[in-house]
């Protein structure tokens, strides 16, 4: 990629850890570094499972110290690290080292709940971040609320509607917003009928018309399951009620959030959609970087369409926005309970109709045992998220007796 760049920062070159940098999301930062190699120095990167990924993209980017989650991968990543003089460390108390090494920003693109703990642990420490990872909020969004206003520092959001959004607010008053609005794409079973999103294959599932992204949250995206995840997560990001959020599907993934005032101004967030965009916003915020991503051609794109979600061919949003009106938890809940469904739907083990069913079967019985409750502190988030999942697995393996369509 060709990036020519303004400096991000008066104080020379900003310093960055990666979370998840072998992923999509961290590979696209890599990529935006990598064009700006004099406005970013690299800390630390950390990923889940591939030493020889996790070696080359540090290698790649000239990081002080790199991390694999899996501790089993030690002796692959040192030997494919000999020689560059990057310190190499594995197993989880690694990923939080990487988290919490020195740095002006640290960008938390680990997938799923695996990201929770690193990136508390990074705003703990006072660190900005560049927040990818929604199932944080998702999960713990009061704690992550709470810590990073106690540490007088920053979420930024990655995730292209909230940043999308964010750059819509400027610095006006949120008592004067009368909606935010994220739209969605659709995702690949946008025109299909219910009965066959309740067949449809993982491989077809996988199939993302506008975005590339990792298969958790491209299965989110399929079945909406992810823009109720992003409603979540912009309601405590944005500190915005549900009554005002509003969700539109807009296929062609080019205004990717908007805000309505209650003086009838609205103002949007647009661009082509490439995740370097948002990714290069935060990486240099305040400041802005030139960058190589996709510029937007509208008159190529010619037509923008917005439609209403159809909740009863996507139930999985409905299931989200429910849990969010419910509170008591229930989010955190709501996202245990589908981390474990879309692994389920990967290994053919449930059908795509049943990710939202499980979730919802899951959300009902934790209100009906009495046990519901916000999460006070990350680690009680992590605890009801512990329970929710084997909740979730004790209904999967009684499938039969829910009625789940088994075959796929
Ligand atoms: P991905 O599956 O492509 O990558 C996940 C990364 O996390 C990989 O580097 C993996 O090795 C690493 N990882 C997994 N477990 C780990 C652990 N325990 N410790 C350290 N690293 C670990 O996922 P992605 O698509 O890049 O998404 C990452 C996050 O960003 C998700 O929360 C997703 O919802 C969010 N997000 C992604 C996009 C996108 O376009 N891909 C857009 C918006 C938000
Ligand atoms: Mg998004």
């Amino acid at each position: 990629m060709a990036a020519t760049l303004a400096k991000a920062d008066d104080r020379g070159p900003r310093s960055i850890v990666i979370l998840g940098a072998t992923g999509s999301i961290g590979k696209s930062t890599a990529d935006i570094i990598a064009g700006a190699k004099e406005a970013f120095t690299v800390a630390a990167v950390a990923g889940g499972r591939d030493p020889i990924a996790l070696a080359r993209v540090a290698r790649d980017l000239g990081a002080k110290f790199a991390a694999l989650a899996d501790p089993s991968g030690y002796a692959a990543l040192k030997d494919a690290l000999a020689g560059s003089g990057i310190e190499a460390a594995a197993g989880p108390d690694a990923v939080i080292e990487a988290a919490l090494r020195p740095s002006d920003m640290v960008m938390a693109a680990i997938a799923g709940t695996a990201g929770v703990g690193p990136t508390y642990a990074a705003l703990s420490a006072g660190r900005t971040v560049a927040l990818a990872n929604k199932e944080c909020l998702v999960c713990a969004g009061p704690a992550f609320v709470r810590q990073a206003a106690a540490m007088g520092t920053r979420l930024l959001p990655v995730d292209s509607e909230h940043n999308a959004i964010f750059q819509a607010l400027g610095d006006s008053d949120l008592a004067m917003i009368e909606m935010m609005t994220l739209t969605a794409s659709g995702g690949p079973f946008r025109t299909w009928t219910a009965e066959a999103i309740a067949k449809a294959t993982p491989e077809q599932a996988l199939q993302h018309p506008n975005w590339s992204m990792g298969p958790k949250i491209t299965v989110d995206s399929a079945g909406l399951m992810n823009k109720g995840l992003e409603v979540i997560e912009a309601h405590y990001l944005f500190g915005i009620e549900a009554e005002r959020l509003d969700v539109l599907v807009h296929a062609q993934s080019v205004v990717h959030g908007l805000v309505a005032f209650r003086d009838g101004s609205v103002t949007a967030g647009l661009a082509a959609p490439d995740m370097r965009v948002p990714i290069a916003h935060c990486l240099s915020y305040p400041r802005r970087l030139t960058t190589g991503a996709r510029r937007l051609d509208l008159a190529a794109v010619g037509q923008l369409t917005f439609e209403r979600p159809d909740f009863a061919r996507f139930p999985a949003l409905r299931v989200a926005l429910d849990a969010l009106r419910a509170g008591c938890g229930l989010p955190t809940v709501l996202n245990a309970a589908n981390e474990v469904a879309v692994a389920a739907f990967l290994e053919r083990r449930i059908s795509f109709h049943d990710i939202a069913r499980l979730v919802e079967q899951c959300c009902e019985a934790t209100l009906a045992d009495g046990t519901a409750h916000d999460p006070e502190s990350v680690a009680d988030a992590l605890a009801i998220d512990h329970i929710a999942r084997e909740r979730t697995q004790a209904l999967l393996a009684q499938g039969s007796t829910f009625g789940m369509v088994t075959a796929c």
